[in-house]
């Protein structure tokens, strides 16, 4: 019943990466269908889909900003 501060400023913009070669992903921008899950594209390995890696979070944990 205790408030955790889940709010992080971070949670959208975070790179996705390829679940093949680990490079970066590229959003896949659905012009019409915006109602659809996002896709990804990898400009390294050709591959395309919805699976896309993110980076742990938990090893922000260790970062202290103040
Ligand atoms: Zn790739």
């Amino acid at each position: 019943m205790h408030r955790l501060p889940i709010k992080r400023r971070s949670l959208k913009g975070r790179p996705k990466l390829c679940p093949k070669c680990f490079n970066k992903l590229t959003r896949f921008g659905n012009l019409s269908g915006w109602m659809l899950p996002d896709e990804y594209v990898c400009e390294s390995c050709g591959y395309h889909g919805h699976v896309a890696i993110e980076p742990a979070v938990e090893a922000n944990k260790e970062a202290k900003e103040s």
